[in-house]
C-alpha cells in the first residue's frame, strides 16, 4: 500500500511537470510550426522513443534525417520502467516521440495519454492487425510482437509515415530507407525459420524467466514455457515453479535460459528444483528479451540482437 502511494505521489508529480510545460509551450510551438516549413528544413527530426528495438527501427527508416534518443538502455526491463523528470523533459522537446504501446511500457501509458493531445505520439505496434496480436484477456494483448521478425517489420511503415508527416519534404527517403530495411528484416525471418528448423522437433522447447517470447515460437516452430507471466510486475508463485520442474523433468529438456533483462532468481530456482529430481538442467544461455545488448556491439541492434538469440537457442537445444 506504502509503495503503491509513493509511486502515484511520483506520478502525478511528474504529469503536473508535463502539464506546466505544455502549457508555457502551447505558444512557441505554432510559432516554430511555421517556420521549420520555410528555414529550418535541412534540420534534424528530433525523435525520443522508449525501448532500444523502438530507437533501432527510427534509425533505419530515418538515417541522418533523424537523430534518434532511447530513454531505456541496455538491461532495462520497460514493464517496470518509470519516466524521470529528465525523462519528461527530453519527451517535451522532441518532434516525434516514438513507443512500443500494446503496454509493454505500462508505467508510462499516462505520460503518453497526456502528450499526444499537444505532441506527436505514435506507438509503433498500431499498425499490426488486431487479428494478429495475442489475446490474454478482454483489455491486454501480448506486447513482446518484435520476435516475430516478419510481425516487427510492419511496424516499419508506420514509422516511415509518422516521419513523413512531419518532415515531409524526406518522405521518399524514409520510404525508400522503410522498403530497404523491410527487405533486410524478410531476409533474417527466413534465417531464423532455417536455423531453428535445424534443431530436432522433440528438442524445440523454449523455457525462459517471463513469457516474452509467445510470437518467436509461434512463428519459427518453437513450444514455449515462462516462469512469470506477460509482464515482470508480478511474482512467480513457488506453484508456478514447481510445475515447470516437473515439465522439464518429465520432458528432458537439456536447457533453459536467463534474459538480460529480468532477474536469474527464477532461473536459478528451476535448475535446483530440477536437480533435487536427479535431473540435470543447464543454463543454455543469456537472451535478449525486453532490451537489447550494448550499444556499439552487434547486439545493441535488432537485427543482431534476434540472430544472437537464435543461435544460443540454436547451440543449447541441438
Ligand atoms: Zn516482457
Amino acid at each position: 500500500m506504502k509503495r503503491l502511494f509513493e509511486n502515484s505521489k511520483v506520478r502525478s508529480g511528474l504529469l503536473l511537470l508535463l502539464a506546466c510545460l505544455l502549457l508555457a509551450h502551447g505558444a512557441g510551438c505554432r510559432a516554430q510550426g511555421s517556420a521549420s516549413a520555410t528555414g529550418a528544413a535541412a534540420e534534424r527530426l528530433r525523435v525520443v522513443c522508449t525501448t532500444q528495438m523502438v530507437a533501432d527501427l527510427a534509425r533505419n527508416v530515418g538515417g541522418d534525417r533523424v537523430q534518434v534518443e532511447s530513454l531505456m538502455g541496455e538491461g532495462v526491463d520497460p514493464h517496470l520502467y518509470k519516466a524521470s523528470t529528465r525523462d519528461v523533459l527530453k519527451l517535451f522537446r522532441a518532434d516525434v516521440i516514438l513507443y512500443s504501446g500494446l503496454h509493454l511500457e505500462g508505467k508510462m501509458t499516462e505520460i503518453f495519454e497526456r502528450l499526444s493531445q499537444r505532441r506527436a505520439v505514435y506507438a509503433v505496434t498500431e499498425a499490426i492487425p488486431p487479428e494478429r496480436l495475442r489475446q490474454l484477456g478482454p483489455q491486454q494483448v501480448d506486447p513482446h510482437v518484435w520476435f516475430d521478425v516478419e510481425l516487427w517489420s510492419l511496424a516499419v511503415e508506420a514509422v516511415a509515415e509518422a516521419f513523413a508527416r512531419h518532415a515531409p519534404q524526406h518522405a521518399a527517403e524514409f520510404a525508400a530507407r522503410a522498403g530497404a530495411y523491410r527487405a533486410e528484416l524478410a531476409r533474417l525471418d527466413r534465417w531464423c525459420e532455417e536455423q531453428i528448423a535445424t534443431i530436432h522437433p522433440g528438442r524445440r522447447v523454449l523455457v525462459t524467466a517471463h513469457d516474452a517470447f509467445f510470437y518467436f515460437g509461434d512463428a519459427y516452430g518453437l513450444e514455449v514455457r515462462a516462469i512469470q507471466g506477460i509482464s515482470t510486475d508480478s511474482e512467480a508463485g513457488v506453484r508456478d515453479i514447481e510445475d515447470l520442474v516437473s515439465f522439464l523433468v518429465e520432458r528432458r529438456i537439456k536447457a533453459v535460459f536467463v534474459e538480460s533483462s529480468v532477474s536469474h532468481r527464477n532461473v536459478q530456482a528451476l535448475l535446483e528444483g530440477c536437480r533435487a529430481r536427479g535431473h540435470w538442467l543447464a543454463i543454455g544461455g543469456e537472451l535478449y528479451s525486453d532490451a537489447m545488448g550494448p550499444a556499439g556491439t552487434p547486439e545493441g541492434t535488432y537485427v543482431g540482437m534476434v540472430r544472437h538469440n537464435v543461435q544460443t537457442i540454436v547451440r543449447a537445444l541441438r
